[in-house]
């Protein structure tokens, strides 16, 4: 048995067979072949082996994802059928001597660059399909192994390391745990291993090749892997997981009841999610609301940029399934961790102080506008909140509402039926939290982004794991700009709440009812267990010291 450590995200015992998962890189051979008919043959197998596969995947999304998400896999079928992209490939192979990845490199790279150079956006948005079919012709062709594969027996995922973009494309329903020898605790993969409550370790620096197909144990309680455990350990950590499970299930006695102090103080316990593939949980854990949908994992979770349409139907299809609960929206906060190959976004020197968030859609209003009007138009098949991100400014709250009333005329126009909203903002910047009274005037709430906030009050790289030992999740200037916060949006009669990972953090509970605060947004994981400690709660007692 070999036992290696690393620095635990979420506590709890995974127990089955490690899986490697490898971000694919194509290493391309570019010499001359002496004759290029094998390599026409190779070329054309993969190219229907991907169709197939595009196929599969077109039939998956219908059942899990509806219509509009499975189109793109349909044209992608259509696409691996195009003239000018397969005669542009087999010329390169048989004018040019190359092997068939060669060939499939530089045509779908030509083929996309076609697309970019396109003025309609619609065509300009393609490329991002033809790069994504140009990854899968080569992994087939390479034989890379790209995770997709693993099987449908659940398994530990190990990784170096893991963006958002990979980490929401992976089938949930099979993990049993997650090890990265990266990472950072707030990171966007760390915050979706908590949504999932999934045992998982970052940091984890002797991790190796020769893990792949072998049993192992996840122990997130003692933050360490054992590859190959013993058959003793095996029992005592499956009795332990058993004991988790118990405890799980004495939690579930509290659905239905109220998040109520002892001395009777209300507040509401509402869920962050990521899509609807997380609505089950909104369910299931008897969250009363959605109190953060991170909008922008809708775009992630896509190989091109989604259109009204499919974001209708996503928006549509959460606030249709948890009415009457209310589901605030998050517009979409792209950037910093968070990058999409087809958003075209520079590299830049400091990410998070970068061009992300609310300044990529005031500056792109175009985009933003189809995300508003998506918004707005489902917001008739619900009860929703739209919240904008990394607000820093009166300004950007006025030019933001400013669009969202341009685009409410443009639907009134066409007809389209509306519902009630209330907009607020996010307070994870210390500037907005310092001008919180202005800008409490123009919104119905605020919700405190605590993992930003920090990030920003400490200049503590989020993503930084190297800065760990520096940072301090209950920094004092944080709690007390979380205080000013909610004292500000008291006096001027809005509510406030939190939905940064703080917010979860259950010794900080008290602390939290005692500044007043109306609504705490969790994974929808820690619903039943925030509720149980909000019951445990008597504020009409001296406070417990923080444990
Ligand atoms: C936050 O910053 O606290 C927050 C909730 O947003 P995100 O973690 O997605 O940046
Ligand atoms: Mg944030």
């Amino acid at each position: 048995m070999k036992v290696a450590t690393g620095t635990k995200i979420v506590n709890g015992i995974g127990i089955g067979k490690i899986r490697i998962f490898k971000a694919p890189v194509y290493d391309i051979d570019e010499s001359e072949v002496e004759d290029p008919i094998p390599e026409l043959k190779r070329f054309e197998d993969a190219r229907i082996k991907v169709q197939q596969a595009q196929h599969a995947l077109y039939e998956k999304a219908l059942q899990t994802a509806g219509e509009e998400s499975a189109g793109i896999f349909e044209a992608h079928e259509l696409m691996l059928d195009d003239d000018d992209l397969i005669d542009e490939c087999k010329a390169i192979m048989a004018e040019q001597n190359r092997r068939a990845e060669y060939a499939v490199r530089q045509g779908f790279d030509n083929v996309a660059q076609m697309f970019r150079d396109m003025d309609d956006p619609y065509f300009q948005a393609r490329s991002a399909d033809v790069i994504d079919l140009k990854n899968s012709m080569l992994d087939v062709l390479l034989g890379n192994d790209t995770g997709a594969g693993f099987g449908d027996e659940p398994f530990i995922l190990v990784a170096e390391d893991l963006a958002p973009s990979e980490t929401v494309k992976l089938d949930k329903s099979l993990l049993l745990g997650l090890v990265t020898r990266e990472g950072s605790s707030s990171s966007h993969t760390a915050i979706l291993a908590r949504s999932m409550n999934l045992p998982s370790l970052i940091q984890c620096k002797d991790i190796s090749d020769d893990w792949d197909g072998k049993e192992a144990i996840l122990d997130g309680y003692n933050s360490c892997i054992y590859i190959e455990p013993t058959q003793d350990l095996v029992a005592s950590l499956t009795a332990r997981r058993e004991e988790d499970l118990k405890q799980e299930a004495l939690l579930q006695e509290l659905k239905g009841k109220d998040n109520t102090t002892i001395d009777g103080k209300t507040i509401k316990v509402y869920a962050n999610i990521g899509g609807p593939s997380d609505m089950g949980a909104v369910q299931v854990n008897d969250a009363g609301g959605v109190g953060l949908f991170r909008s922008e994992f809708v775009y992630l979770g896509s190989p091109v940029d989604p259109s009204e349409e499919a974001q209708f139907e996503a928006y549509k299809r959460v606030l249709e399934t948890l009415s009457p609960k209310f589901v605030i929206i998050r517009t979409c906060d792209i950037g910093a961790d968070k990058t999409i190959d087809y958003m075209d976004l520079d590299k830049e020197e400091n990410p998070a102080l970068g061009y992300r968030a609310i300044r990529i859609c005031l500056t792109r209003k175009d985009f933003f506008k189809r995300q508003l009007r998506a918004l707005l138009r489902a917001s008739a098949f619900g009860n929703l909140g739209i919240m904008f991100p990394m607000i820093i400014s009166l300004r950007e709250v006025r030019e933001c509402k400013e669009l969202l009333a341009e685009c409410r005329r443009e639907l009134e126009n066409e007809n389209v039926k509306m519902g009630q909203i209330q907009v607020g903002i996010m307070i994870e910047t210390p500037a907005a939290a310092l001008c919180a009274d202005e800008l409490a005037e123009e919104v119905d709430f605020f919700s405190l982004g605590t993992n930003d906030l920090t990030q920003y009050t400490c200049a503590i790289d989020r993503q930084n794991a190297k800065l760990e030992p520096f940072a301090d999740a209950h920094h004092p200037a944080v709690l007390k700009l979380i205080q000013m916060t909610i004292e500000a949006g008291h006096r001027h009669n809005i509510w406030v709440g939190i939905c940064g990972e703080l917010g979860a953090d259950l010794t900080l509970t008290e602390t939290f009812l005692r500044m007043g605060v109306d609504e705490l947004s969790v994974n929808p994981k820690s619903v039943l267990s925030l509720r149980k400690k909000i019951r445990s709660i008597d504020l009409s007692k001296a406070p417990a010291p923080e444990n």
